[in-house]
């Protein structure tokens, strides 16, 4: 690209979430079952360093209540400047526009790197070329492919962190827009039709998550915000979960169930409901509805429920009222599929991290190869955590690169 760090620009809405408060163990959970690999690159060189290395080149950070660290200018291009220029006072040299095609094993322990127009000889490649994902910042998939020409094995590669596309098209489009709060949203492995509501787990489940996993047909259970849009819903609950989301889909359908009153159960909200009703008998019922979801999902829930619009309180019968607080309690969407990979903030998949070296991160196919970030088969929740794993891996694959030859 004509510049570096492209991806880093934009990272955290150009805030730039570069890495996380949490302690080692709670970091390694993130990651899911490969997060031990970067056991060695966290002791290796972790938040604190991170922090530490940014702090002497001019940038200071804050730590916000869950823990995600930005600096404190709220600038991410102030982060790229002081990379940058940590690696100019080191001597390193970039070309820009100028990417490489291809890798090849060049005889004597020497491998050859060709761009279009030079070919470099050298004992030792750090390969840092990223995922698959926002193609436009440069991290186009090639390096996935070069390694594979290299003889490493891909693991499949699936968009994470990614908004979820629904059937119910004219539904989200009437919604489009609107965010919700302090809901819970449950992913099943099943088709809407099927969901049993009475299986949404009381507590968080999913990755990152202490305690208990879900059980099928229950595939995550997160509370938090959403936002519909003309094709689905997105926004951070639905992200977090959207990697599950869309490994489930491999197998069969999926569906989704909003909560948006999760402060009460069933019962409570049904009295809760009939004591507001009576109390405002004249009123309509979308004006009481209003108190507790935004206007149009107020209209949305009662077409669902199959509740006029213009009927007063009064005018709602038992079975009606049942019927809102079933839609408020579970509002269903069967997922047609995730949005696709280039509009994924994170690749999952990548090079099988059993044939890379934790503790040096090069190859164990190729001497001299290095391997980090993205590129390999790592990546988790937002947070700060993908950032600090490219961080982490970089810095320990960059030594040991130097220390090799
Ligand atoms: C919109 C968005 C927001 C994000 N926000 C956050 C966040 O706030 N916090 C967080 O932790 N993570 C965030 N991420 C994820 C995070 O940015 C990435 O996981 C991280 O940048 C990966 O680092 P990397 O060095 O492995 O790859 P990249 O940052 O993608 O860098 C790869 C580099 O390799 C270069 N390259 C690729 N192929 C070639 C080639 N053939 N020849 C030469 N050069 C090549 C690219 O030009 C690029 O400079 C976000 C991602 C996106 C898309």
């Amino acid at each position: 690209m004509e510049r570096e760090g492209k991806k880093v620009l934009i990272s955290g809405n150009t805030r730039c979430n570069l890495t996380n408060s949490r302690s080692l163990d709670d970091f390694i959970l993130m990651y899911g079952k490969n997060g031990r690999f970067l056991h060695s690159a966290f002791r290796h060189f972790f938040s604190a360093d991170l922090i530490e290395l940014l702090g002497k080149h001019g940038i200071r950070t804050s730590a916000e209540q869950d823990g995600r660290v930005f600096p404190a200018s709220g600038k991410s291009d102030d982060v790229v400047n002081a990379l940058t220029s940590y690696m100019r006072e080191n001597g390193v040299i970039t070309i820009t526009r100028s990417p490489v095609l291809n890798i090849e094993l060049a005889g004597q322990g020497m491998m050859a790197v060709y761009t279009q127009d030079r070919t470099f000889r050298t004992g030792a490649v750090v390969m840092a070329t990223g995922g698959a994902s926002y193609p436009q910042t440069g991290s186009n998939g090639e390096g996935y492919r070069m390694a594979e020409r290299l003889g490493h094995t891909i693991v499949k590669l699936r968009p994470s962190l990614v908004p979820l596309e629904v059937r119910e098209k004219d539904q989200v489009r009437n919604l489009q827009g609107i965010s919700l709060k302090d809901i819970r949203i449950t992913s099943f492995a099943c088709s809407a039709d099927d969901i049993r509501p009475h299986l949404v787990p009381p507590v968080d489940t999913g990755r990152g998550i202490h305690g208990k996993r879900a059980r099928t047909p229950v595939i995550e259970s997160r509370t938090g915000a959403l936002v519909f849009t003309h094709y689905g819903i997105s926004g951070p609950a639905i992200l977090l979960m959207s990697l599950a989301v869309a490994d489930a889909m491999e197998k069969g359908p999926v569906s989704l169930t909003i909560d948006m009153v999760p402060g009460k159960d069933h019962r409570q909200l049904k009295e809760e409901l009939r004591d507001e009703f009576s109390r405002h008998g004249t009123r309509y019922c979308h004006t009481i509805l209003e108190n507790m979801v935004p206007s149009r999902v107020a209209a949305s829930l009662l077409k669902a429920a199959g509740t006029a619009a213009d009927k007063t309180a009064n005018q709602v019968t038992a079975v009606e009222r049942e019927n809102i607080v079933s839609r408020l309690k579970d509002f269903k969407f069967n997922v047609s599929r995730t949005r696709p990979l280039a509009e994924a903030m994170v690749t999952a998949g990548g090079v099988r991290i059993e044939e890379v070296n934790p503790r040096t991160m090069e190859s164990k196919l190729i001497n001299g190869l290095y391997l980090c970030g993205e590129l390999l088969d790592i990546d988790a929740d937002t947070g700060g955590f993908n950032l600090q794993a490219a961080f982490s891996t970089g810095y320990l694959a960059g030594e040991s690169a130097a220390r090799s030859k």
